[in-house]
């Protein structure tokens, strides 16, 4: 079994966008299975037709087309195992329902609704299983007959599980251990409706992890109370040969550290907890996606890597590929994993300040675009490498450098209040006249011909550069000066100084 081929899946149900923590989980197999040499597979678990939402399919597939991570086979790819949308394989798990029922491992059960509702009431803690089970209407307790005569006539029932009580199930896994569990504790899940004619969640998932030679279940713990079952599944199923390794991810928490991660923390806390936008079909309610709010992928990626596992050193920043090369279980935690959103953040502004100007440039071209400001590459290049350390996310960009395109139409209170000299104004009148005689509009000359008229009449560095500043851009803020008037050029620099010297009060 160990030199078994790594093959795992992603298997999301398309119940509404994709949550962020499945996004981690799908990143966890894509690095296990690339880290292995192995295959990641796509598989739709729909099942479930009463939770399913129309999109989900495509978001999750575009989610991934965003983030980078790349499937070998599956549901819009394609392989020896398809289809891969579960319910599309209904013929193929009826066999297996078979297998189980003739084998003594399920039976059929009638009980309806109001019937179970009655059983629960009854019984405090009710459950289906090996004690209460010959209440039931069921191919246990009603005869042979009886049972052919109620489906000939069309009756609806259900197949369960017969789980064989008091017995240690023992469930491996790669994050926590071996997790011991009595099947007393568990009760007879429903494997199969007759009215969908489709099996639910728990077969479907076995079987198709068995003929999709699923080798390890990487998945998020929500899903560890179920994996008694499953062992026991693959067991009453004939398969417990190749069983896969389990390994259940620790929970995104809170950001506070209590509780499960929520959309209503990241509305409350004002971060996405989707990859994408998401429009909910039903009720029109539109939640961002780190896409929208100027997330890169590749920051998305790192951030999501570091939420449960580490690799062992204080190493931050890594690629998909570096993630591949790192990634193991044993830098797994056990431990619910604080979903740090200002991280989040901080490997933004990271990956942007190490993208080249270039690259910058690109995403500022389509914002300036839709203002309807005409600017062409090399100058967009110029001006995002002034300001590319302050930026976290692209639409910052604009916020950083709209005085390059906009004169300022006011000026800062606080700034002038604490900037704006009684000098101030007859200082810049001379700058005007020195920037006017000044041919080589340069930063690197015009800072050399400034400063020396500065120091040549005893002028305060700052009361000067600080009085200009706040005539061209508005503020006191913004990168360095000279630069900034080279990029305006000398027309521009001295129009400014000379609106601002008559808007402005001293
Ligand atoms: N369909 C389940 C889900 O939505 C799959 C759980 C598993 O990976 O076994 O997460």
């Amino acid at each position: 079994m160990t030199d078994r081929k790594v093959r795992v899946r992603f298997a999301p149900s398309p119940t509404g966008a994709l949550h962020i923590g499945g996004v981690r989980t799908a990143l966890y197999n894509y690095l296990y299975a690339k880290k292995h040499g192995g295959d990641l597979l796509l598989r739709i678990e729909d099942t479930d037709s009463n939770r399913f939402v129309p999109g989900a399919e495509d978001y999750i597939i575009e989610s991934f087309r965003w983030l980078g991570i790349k499937f070998d086979e599956g549901v819009g790819i394609g392989g020896d195992h398809a289809p891969y949308r579960q319910s599309e394989r209904r013929e193929i798990y009826k066999k297996y329902v078979d297998q189980l029922l003739n084998d003594g491992h399920a039976y059929i059960a009638f009980d309806t609704p109001e019937e179970l509702e009655a059983m629960r009431a009854a019984t405090p803690n009710f459950q289906y299983d090996a004690r209460t089970r010959n209440q039931g209407k069921n191919s246990l307790t009603l005869s042979k007959e009886e049972v052919e005569k109620r489906i000939a006539a069309g009756e609806k029932y259900v197949v369960r599980v017969k789980i064989e009580p008091n017995e240690d199930v023992e469930v491996d896994d790669m994050v926590r251990g071996k997790v011991v569990i009595n099947s007393n504790v568990l009760d007879d899940k429903v494997l199969y409706k007759a009215a969908d004619e489709l099996p639910t969640y728990h077969l479907a998932n076995i079987v198709d992890d068995h003929l999709m030679e699923i080798s390890h279940v990487i998945r998020g713990e929500e899903w560890l109370p179920s994996a008694p079952l499953h062992v026991l599944l693959y067991r009453y199923l004939g398969w417990a040969d190749t069983m896969p390794q389990f390994a259940h991810l620790p929970l995104l928490l809170k950001p506070e550290g209590n509780g499960k991660l929520s959309k209503r923390d990241g509305d409350r806390l004002g971060f996405p907890v989707f990859p994408l936008r998401w429009v909910d079909p039903k009720t029109g309610d539109v939640s961002t996606g780190y896409r929208e709010e100027g997330y890169l992928p590749e920051a998305v990626v790192n951030f999501l890597a570091l939420m449960g596992w580490n690799p062992g050193n204080d190493q931050e920043i890594f690629s998909l590929d570096q993630l591949v090369d790192a990634f193991s279980f044993e830098h797994v935690s056990k431990a619910g994993a604080r979903f740090d959103y200002k991280k989040a953040m901080w490997f933004n502004h990271e990956y942007l300040i190490n993208k080249s100007d270039a690259d910058v440039a690109a995403l500022f071209m389509p914002i300036l675009a839709e203002k309807n400001i005409k600017c062409d590459v090399a100058a967009a290049e110029k001006i995002v490498s002034m300001v590319k350390g302050r930026l976290n996310f692209p639409k910052d960009l604009w916020e950083e450098t709209s005085f390059f395109f906009e004169r300022p139409t006011e000026y800062d209170e606080k700034s002038l209040k604490k900037r704006w000299k009684p000098e101030s104004r007859e200082i810049l009148t001379n700058l005007m006249d020195i920037l006017a005689r000044i041919d080589d509009f340069t930063s690197k000359n015009m800072e050399d011909v400034v400063m020396k008229w500065i120091e040549a009449n005893g002028y305060n560095t700052g009361t000067v550069m600080n009085s200009f500043r706040i005539t061209i851009v508005g503020a006191a803020k913004g990168p360095h000066m000279f630069d900034v008037i080279e990029v305006l050029g000398k027309e521009e620099t001295i129009d400014r100084v000379r609106i601002a010297l008559e808007k402005i009060k001293d």
